[in-house]
């Protein structure tokens, strides 16, 4: 199966929509971030949504899209507001674009269930790394047949180690084609991704989130203590995280359950996963379980997240599996 066309529109759909989320954090710059003023991200996130699911809704009809948001919230009176604010930043970009189109766009990602072909959508991944201004992604995947088939990532704060001058990038991967980086700001292509040979502990480099409700610190460094690992850890939000390790920035991005009972979302891991895999890294839950994209939304048989760039991954599930894990 040939997945060009879909890769091209994946592109263009996620840088897009990051233009959208660029002017909006570089207007929360400053006080607004301090009164924690939840309307920006608001914006942005439904902005975000709003225009990737109209792209992919022109092109594809017939696919769904598993997105994180509704716009059911957004259609109620008292948030009159924000719904008029999304509603012009989409104008910037789709000038004739209605209200009632823009609502629509949104509800397109209202999917939940499973079917054989479908995308996931986050369309502001990290949305605490985008209120303090530093990392998030908008996160874009096509699944067939439950598999991660296409995957668009832009992380538009994100700089690699092999093009220092750039900020900004986009991740593109197609199964069985290897993963690429793009420069975000006019989409030329940087180069292959590909993971980092580093086994030594010394050397080696891991990521987690920043936030430790999302994963947990203590665990986590637990696991990089038994490992033998000295330096500390890369925190991160979004699934920038993913893409440092598909371009060899870090050897292992490691996301160690902090609650009993949270279940993963595929919009959270679906794009970052198969970015990593076809970079030559490898991707699992912390049994050593292959993401089950089979279960519409949720990652239903999984628990917690394991990224490596493969050499180092047998050894990080035996240091999960030996560590008594507190929480
Ligand atoms: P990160 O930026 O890696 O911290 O991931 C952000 C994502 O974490 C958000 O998109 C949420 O869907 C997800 N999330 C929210 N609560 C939790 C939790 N308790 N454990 C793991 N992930 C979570
Ligand atoms: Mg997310």
């Amino acid at each position: 199966m040939n997945y060009y066309s879909e890769k091209m529109i994946a592109m263009a759909a996620v840088r897009e929509a990051s233009d959208l989320c660029r002017t909006v954090q570089q207007e929360l710059k400053g006080d607004s971030i301090t009164k924690m003023d939840k309307s920006p991200v608001t914006v942005a996130d439904f902005g975000s949504q709003a225009l990737v699911c109209s792209r992919i809704r022109s092109a594809y009809p017939d696919d769904p899209i598993i997105a994180e948001e509704t716009s059911f919230v957004l259609r109620r009176d008292e948030n009159r507001g924000d719904r008029q604010g999304v509603v012009q930043r989409v104008r910037l970009i789709r000038p004739d674009a209605t209200e009632d189109e823009v609502l629509e766009w949104i509800d397109y990602g209202g999917h939940k269930d499973q079917s054989n072909r479908f995308w996931t959508l986050d369309p502001i991944d990290g949305t605490k790394g985008f209120m303090r201004g530093d990392q998030y992604a908008i996160a874009l995947a096509l699944i067939v047949d439950a598999e991660v088939v296409v995957a668009a990532l832009a992380c538009p704060n994100l700089t690699l180690a092999s093009s220092p001058e750039d900020k900004g990038v986009v991740a593109v991967a197609v199964k069985g084609e290897g993963t690429e980086i793009y420069r975000l700001s006019d989409m030329e292509l940087i180069g292959k991704a590909e993971v980092s040979a580093q086994t030594d502990p010394a050397g080696v480099r891991f990521s987690e989130s920043v936030e430790s409700s999302h994963t947990s610190h203590t665990n986590s460094q637990k696991v990089a203590d038994l490992l033998g690992i000295s330096q500390s850890a890369i925190r991160l939000d979004s699934q920038a995280k993913y893409v440092v390790v598909a371009a060899g920035d870090a050897e292992i991005y490691l996301r160690m359950p902090s609650s009993r009972r949270y279940v993963e979302n595929i919009w959270d891991h679906a794009g970052g996963m198969l970015i990593v895999q076809e970079a030559g890294g490898k991707v699992t839950d912390i049994h050593g379980k292959d993401l089950v994209f089979k279960y519409g939304y949720q990652l239903k048989e999984n628990r917690g997240i394991v990224v490596s760039n493969g050499g180092l991954h047998d050894s990080i599930l035996k240091a999960i599996e030996s560590t008594t894990l507190v929480g």
